[in-house]
């Protein structure tokens, strides 16, 4: 069932490398566009197996929805999830009630997802397109030859060797970038900081909304955000799941084949579960992630990291009480899975006849959960690029520049972001006021765009994209990288109080304060114990340090321009 192929011919027009969502997505998307192409995906896995990677953001959602994906669909199969929430904790939080807490409202309703399902339905929905996806090809680039206009992807499928030549190859592999590392490498950036993480999952896991003691009520229950533990060395990530791992896997394509299909009637989960038998059950995805230049807990494996963390902030402690770690859960998980160092950028994105979308392109880091929506992003610019190529007869890596320069400029923007959220865990009002930062941008973007299908203004991610925020974004990063560097200079991580960044905060309010108090409106967020009055008060003139000198942007680009806008 999982070698299905709508087109058995090993010669097509675009091969892709990988079934995860962004080469399912972009393969669709070329079908609905061009309904005469060949389209071939190829994966090496047997079937759509357990993932990493479930908290989905607006901007994936709407690309699911574009291809075709009703969202009564992702209601029934995933947990909704209707925003972000972020507690400022460390070894004083005993209860997360009390944590300094910042809410941030969704735009529109998305989802907790398991990645077996979910990449399941989107392989049915793009075979329903006519895509060919074949499991169990596990592309050899270095017997492969590469060409535009004319590639051989050699395979090892189960029945030997096979060749697929297609026109045109994309990368859509994740972190194994597969033409990544082929070509000019898949390596660590310039970053300052490195990240890794450890997750198990859960059963059992008793309810934020069962807590009581909130200050301030929020719109929906607790439990339908992704919840982030934030501390100065890292942070928690808590994510509810509607799991349907004790589903065969004939089973669980049935069930999405059915409802994939855009007549078919819409049934209740439960309806569907026993209709297909697919059992369901709850369980919760719990993960650590620490910066490697503050901690290197993960070396003493995965088990000890999260003991330790129990142990240093009580409110963890009390979130695991009472739950059960699943063992054996998912194949090759038990329990914890880690990923090291992740943070990853393909040297060369582009060639003659094939480019990289999604993680085989780069990796950021998942606070926030920016990799399934900046993925998407990519794969929705490369169909822009491949469907110009095509149509013009030209498949060499000229064709492909703007391509390749707007990944750079997504890269780039994404990992600023990220850094300026992990610097941001170093005092409470940070984090509020750098989601409002970024709030401000992404629901003006988002406004915009929301009645729309998925569209080239989505890849504009949350419209963080725009000169004038890219401006004050580096201005914000360079800030922040600045009193982080002065404070490490004077004083050891394990030593450091919120206190020792309040000159951080007030520059950072000199900084944007006035901008964001001019957009309070599009900054519709919870707070509660704020443990200091007017996070956003009216910025105060600060000394500014010393010249740091801060080396290049993430992808090598210098900084040298953030010296005018510091100015
Ligand atoms: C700890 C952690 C937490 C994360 N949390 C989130 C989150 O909450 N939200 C979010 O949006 N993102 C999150 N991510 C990121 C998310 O997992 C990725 O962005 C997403 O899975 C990338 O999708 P993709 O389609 O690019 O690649 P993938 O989903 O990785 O798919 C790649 C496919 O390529 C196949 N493949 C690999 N090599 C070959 C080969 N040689 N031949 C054939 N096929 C091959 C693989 O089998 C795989 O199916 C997280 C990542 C990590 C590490």
């Amino acid at each position: 069932m999982y070698s299905a192929s709508t087109n058995q011919t090993d010669n097509c027009d675009v091969a892709v490398i990988g079934a995860g969502p962004q080469g399912l997505l972009l393969a669709t998307w070329l079908k609905q566009e061009r309904p005469a192409l060949d389209v071939v995906v190829l994966d090496r896995a047997a079937a759509p197996g357990h993932k990493i990677g479930e908290s989905t953001l607006s901007g994936f959602c709407r690309a699911m929805r574009s291809t075709g994906i009703r969202h009564d669909v992702l209601q029934r199969l995933f947990y909704t999830k209707n925003g972000l929430g972020f507690f400022h904790t460390d070894a004083h939080t005993t209860a997360l009630q009390t944590a300094p807490e910042y809410i941030t409202e969704t735009f529109d309703e998305t989802f907790q997802v398991e990645r077996r399902t979910c990449d399941s339905l989107l392989v049915a929905n793009a075979q329903l397109a006519g895509v060919s996806v074949r499991f169990s090809h596990t592309v050899k680039p270095k017997e492969s030859t590469f060409k535009a206009g004319s590639n051989h992807l050699s395979c090892e499928t189960p029945q030997g060797a096979a060749t697929i030549q297609a026109r045109l190859v994309v990368d859509a592999s994740g972190p194994s970038s597969v033409l990544g590392r082929h070509f000019g490498g898949y390596a660590e950036s310039n970053v300052p900081f490195q990240t890794s993480a450890a997750w198990a999952y859960f059963k059992n896991v008793k309810w934020l909304n069962e807590y009581t003691g909130w200050q301030n009520v929020a719109e929906f229950p607790r439990d339908e955000y992704t919840q982030h533990l934030c501390f100065k060395e890292g942070w928690v990530w808590y994510i509810p799941i509607v799991s349907w791992e004790k589903a065969s896997d004939e089973n669980l394509m049935a069930m999405v084949n059915y409802l994939a299909d855009p007549e078919t009637p819409m049934l209740t989960r439960d309806e569907l579960s026993q209709k297909f038998d697919c059992p369901y059950e709850q369980i919760w995805s719990i993960g650590i992630v620490l910066r490697s230049d503050r901690d290197q807990a993960l070396n003493q494996g995965a088990e000890a990291a999260f003991d330790h963390y129990k142990a240093k902030i009580p409110a963890l402690a009390t979130l695991l009480e009472g739950a059960e770690i699943l063992d054996d859960y998912y194949p090759n998980h038990s329990p914890y899975a880690v990923r090291k160092n992740f943070r990853r950028f393909a040297k060369e994105v582009t060639g003659d006849g094939w480019l990289l979308v999604g993680d085989a392109a780069f990796f950021i880091d998942p606070l926030r959960s920016p990799g399934l929506t900046g993925g998407v992003a990519t794969a929705y610019q490369a169909l822009q690029s491949v469907l110009t190529a095509l149509d013009q007869g030209d498949l060499s890596q000229a064709q492909f520049a703007g391509y390749e320069a707007y990944v750079r400029e997504l890269y780039d923007m994404l990992e600023e972001q990220n850094q300026i959220a992990y610097m941001s865990h170093n005092y409470p009002q940070a984090i509020s006021l750098v989601r409002r930062f970024g709030e401000v941008s992404s629901r003006d973007h988002f406004n915009g765009i929301c009645d729309e299908p998925y569209q080239i203004s989505d890849t504009n991610v949350w419209g963080h994209l725009c000169p004038e925020h890219r401006q004050r974004q580096r201005l914000v990063w360079q800030i922040m990288r600045e009193e982080e560097i002065e404070v490490g200079n004077r004083c050891p991580i394990a030593d450091q109080e919120p206190k020792d960044y309040e000159r951080m905060m007030l520059r950072l309010r000199q900084a944007v304060g006035e901008h964001l108090d001019q957009y309070m409106d599009l900054t519709p967020y919870i707070m509660q114990n704020p443990s200091e009055q007017g996070a956003l008060a009216p910025a105060k003139v600060m000394p500014k340090p010393a010249w740091v000198d801060l080396g290049q942007g993430a992808s090598g680009v210098p900084r040298a321009d953030l010296v005018s806008v510091r100015a």
